[in-house]
């Protein structure tokens, strides 16, 4: 909320001398969208799209099981439209997608390392609660479902079918997961993340 000598207004205001300038954060506890001039409204349930140098970092949201869209060839207008029409917010470092007037939402990613990154859109986002962990393809965004076991017989290695029970497929891609030797790594990072 944007406050000018106590009233409430939106990013086309001209600033004039000796204006009395407030700004609030997102009131999470009280409804005051009567009160509010500024819109859009925070989005409660965080989906997002990142720009086209934050691959790693939509990998780990995917892995936490949020919805974040990336692809490497995307210009900016692409982001923006795209974070207009699904409601997405626009993760990035580039300081130029964010000025542009049409964007809505987005953030300023600080850090530099990916895993750091995720750390940060989590705690930012406020999101602890609302991981869901491999729920979700870290290579396509698709949502998993439960496969049975005889149907994936030619298509994981001997070794995989022989030792673990349950196997899990991307409805986007097909892609065939198990909870493989790399699980008990990413288990370590997503605790890593979810510290603060
Ligand atoms: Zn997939």
């Amino acid at each position: 909320m944007i406050l000018v000598n106590s009233h409430s207004v939106d990013f086309n205001y001209h600033i004039i001398h000796e204006d009395r300038i407030s700004i609030y954060p997102e009131f999470r506890l009280l409804d005051i969208s009567p009160l509010i001039q500024l819109k859009p409204k925070p989005l409660r349930i965080k989906r997002f799209i990142a720009d086209a140098h934050l691959g790693k970092l939509a990998s780990y949201l995917r892995m936490l099981g949020f919805d974040t869209l990336y692809k490497n060839d995307l210009r900016d207008d692409e982001i923006i439209s795209c974070s207009i029409e699904e409601k997405r917010i626009i993760l990035t470092r580039d300081l130029g997608i964010l000025k542009n007037g049409k964007a809505q939402r987005g953030y300023f990613i600080r850090q530099q390392i990916p895993v750091d990154q995720c750390q940060e859109v989590i705690w930012k986002f406020n999101l602890i609660g609302q991981t869901m962990p491999f729920t979700r393809c870290m290579e396509c965004n698709g949502l998993f479902f439960k496969i049975n076991k005889k149907r994936v017989k030619t298509m994981v290695p001997d070794k995989a079918y022989l030792f673990f029970q349950d196997f899990y497929q991307c409805r986007d891609c097909r892609k065939i997961y198990w909870k493989g030797s790399h699980y008990e790594k990413m288990l370590k990072t997503i605790d890593r993340i979810c510290t603060p």
